[in-house]
C-alpha cells in the first residue's frame, strides 16, 4: 500500500498528524477521475449550493507565491488562477469544482459552504445550536464553580 502512496506523490503524515479522509477522497477521485462513483450513499454533506460556488473568490498567483493545490498536489504558476475558499484554502477550478459538485465542505479543513439541502441546512442550525448551548452550559458551570 505504502508503494501506492509514494507513486501518486502522496506525502506521508508527519508525526502526530491525523489522516484527513476528505484530501485523500478528492486525490483519489481526481486521479482516478472517478467522480461519478461518489454515489449518494456516500455519507458526505451535500453539493454546495451554486450560488455559493459562483461567489468564490478567484485569485490570481502572484510570482514569487508558491503554492501548492492540495488536491493535485501541483504547484501553481504565476498567472494562473485559483479558486480561493473562505477559508483561504487555494485550489485549482478544475480540481475543487467538481469537488464542490459532490460535497460542500473544503477537502481541506472541512469548512462548509452553503447548501440548497433544506434538510441539511435545518441540520446544520440544529447542530449549531446544540454546541452553543453547550457553550452556555460550560459558561454557567465554570461561573459557578470559579
Ligand atoms: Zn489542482
Ligand atoms: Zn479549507
Amino acid at each position: 500500500m505504502s508503494d501506492y502512496f509514494e507513486e501518486m506523490g502522496w506525502t506521508p503524515l508527519a508525526h502526530g498528524e491525523a489522516p484527513n479522509h476528505l484530501i485523500q477522497m478528492a486525490r483519489f477521485l481526481r486521479d482516478l477521475g472517478m467522480w461519478d462513483l461518489l454515489g449518494e450513499n456516500e455519507k458526505l454533506p451535500p453539493p454546495a449550493s451554486k450560488s455559493a460556488v459562483n461567489n468564490l473568490e478567484e485569485i490570481q498567483i502572484g510570482s514569487g507565491e508558491t503554492k501548492q493545490c492540495p488536491v493535485c498536489l501541483k504547484d501553481f504558476e504565476a498567472g494562473n488562477k485559483a479558486i480561493s475558499m473562505p477559508c483561504r484554502h487555494a485550489f485549482h477550478s478544475e480540481c475543487i469544482l467538481p469537488w464542490l459538485e459532490k460535497t460542500n465542505s473544503c477537502p481541506l479543513c472541512r469548512y462548509e459552504l452553503p447548501t440548497d439541502d433544506e434538510d441539511y441546512e435545518i441540520y446544520r442550525k440544529e447542530k449549531r445550536r446544540a454546541v452553543e448551548r453547550e457553550k452556555d452550559l460550560e459558561t454557567l458551570h465554570s461561573s459557578m464553580f470559579s
